[in-house]
């Protein structure tokens, strides 16, 4: 009899990952650290015992395991063992663990032939939490790593990159080659914890994501006149304090009226700075997300015209700079209804929601494979932190859509 899915597998295999790659103040499997090697060899060692598994790692150091099926047209799933420094129990682990299950119960099931290939990725350095730039295995294999900004960074001690992924086999130059991957892939799946408190708040454990939302992140400057702040009358200042502190509570409107984007003033600093001057220049840095590209546009004009308007009003100047954006990622609307239905068969309420974050899955989307994710609900809505948590029969369900998903997406790639 072929073995069946068992959920509670995965939940005993978190564990024991926590168990010999955490500590008090939670996960330390930062990529491209001896402890990352070693879950990774953990994990290499559990799937090796799959009969008819091919295991490999790519040109950017992302991990594959692969179940060669009766077509080569591949179904992926992924996620990544990395975690931050004192990270959560669940965020990417439960990704991959959750797959590898999966995998297991498609591997018996078909007596190691399923009909369509299907592989694990792990990918490597999802976080980016040493060297400052995140999703640097899945980006390499979606070819939109920027080289010339990645082959410069180093990490707090002052190691390069280059020379910290040499020790783990990689050579930087050849990174993009990871593409080869791709060439077969005709679908992708990723379950992650949200990471947020959507689902906690509808009471929902899993839901169904849209795509992740596209960012665009501006410096604001507004600039006045220093003066003393006994003699100057209220009526002859020129406050650049007073017109970027407008933009505070002008960001909820613009965001409530968006719908469903949100927008961040995420820092402020004064110059000159001190108790007794009016403030002659104010930075504010405003970041805007939303998943629809024309709604996140219409948020950033709205966002310049309230600026100009508050710096006329204060008799002040202001000047935009863009610190950096990305345009939304949607994921594919067929899978989209495809994870609806896994959710459903588990006798949960899907929903659907859009991501905040980036993930992994945004650039295979970026790539052109076909994707979609599922979200489990998270206790708290916190992420990266040791207090990062999920019910776990909300886990047991989670695995139990993975694998349901996975089997719709089967189907649906034979069927194409
Ligand atoms: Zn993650």
């Amino acid at each position: 009899m072929a073995d069946a899915l068992n959920p509670k597998r995965t939940i005993a295999e978190l564990k024991e990952l926590r168990s010999f790659t955490g500590d008090e103040n939670g996960a330390q499997r930062v990529a491209f650290t001896s402890t990352w090697a070693k879950a990774r060899k953990w994990l290499r060692s559990k799937l090796e015992l799959l009969p008819g598994i091919e295991i490999h790692n790519d040109a950017a150091g992302n991990f594959w395991a692969t179940l060669p099926g009766e077509s080569s047209k591949a179904l992926l799933i992924g996620g990544h063992i990395d975690s931050v420094p004192n990270g959560g129990w669940l965020d990417g682990c439960l990704n991959t663990l959750a797959g590898m299950e999966v995998l297991r119960r498609i591997d018996s099931q078909y007596r190691n032939k399923p009909p369509v290939t299907v592989r694990l990725v792990d990918w490597a350095d999802e976080e980016g939490a040493r060297f400052g730039k995140s999703l640097f295995g899945s980006s390499a294999c979606s070819g939109k790593i920027d080289m010339n900004e990645t082959r410069g960074l180093k990490d707090k001690d002052g190691i390069r990159l280059v020379d910290a992924i040499k020790e783990h086999g990689i050579d930087f130059e050849r990174v993009k080659d990871s593409a080869n991957e791709l060439k077969n892939a005709a679908a992708y799946l990723e379950l992650h914890i949200e990471q947020g408190p959507v689902l906690l708040d509808l009471d929902l454990p899993l839901g169904t994501v849209l795509g992740t939302f596209g960012v665009e992140r501006h410096a604001i400057t507004f600039h006045g006149q220093a003066a003393h702040s006994g003699s100057t009358p209220m009526n002859r200042r020129r406050d650049a304090f007073l017109a970027a502190a407008k933009m505070s509570s002008e960001i909820y409107q613009i965001a409530k009226r968006s719908q469903e984007g949100v927008c961040t003033i995420g820092s402020c600093t004064t110059k000159p700075g001190i108790v007794t001057s009016v403030v002659e220049e104010c930075r504010i840095t405003l970041d805007q997300r939303h998943l629809d590209a024309k709604a996140l546009a219409k948020m950033l004009s709205e966002a310049k015209a309230a600026s100009e308007k508050f710096a006329k009003e204060g008799d002040v100047d202001v000047k935009w700079e863009r610190i950096w954006n990305i345009e939304p990622i949607l994921f594919d609307s067929e899978l989209i209804n495809l994870c609806d239905a896994a959710i459903s068969e588990t006798g949960a309420n899907p929903h659907r929601l859009p991501s905040g974050p980036l993930h992994d899955a945004a650039e295979v989307a970026r790539a052109g494979v076909p994707t979609v994710m599922m979200f489990v609900q998270s206790l708290h809505g916190i992420s990266h932190n040791k207090i990062e948590d999920t019910k776990e029969e909300h886990l047991e369900t989670a695995v139990t859509a993975l694998d349901k998903l996975a089997d719709k997406a089967m189907s649906w790639i034979d069927s194409r």
